[in-house]
């Protein structure tokens, strides 16, 4: 097991923790796997907002 210092408060804890345990500030590969996650979601909204509206230009009728 690893010993890695905290960026926020310089103090040093065991690798297997997500999260600094004196300020809890994530690990760096903590904080890359929430950004990760947090740009899937992201996409998924968007591909259904897109999804959504092209069904909505199909269904809702025209007044024209
Ligand atoms: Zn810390």
């Amino acid at each position: 097991m690893n010993e890695i210092q905290c960026r926020h408060c310089g103090h040093r804890f065991d690798d297997s923790q997500i999260r600094c345990p004196h300020c809890r500030t994530p690990t760096p590969a903590e904080q890359e796997r929430l950004a990760a996650g947090a740009k899937k979601r992201f996409l998924y909204a968007f591909v259904g907002l897109i999804v959504f509206a092209t069904l909505m230009i199909l269904i809702l009728p025209r007044d024209s």
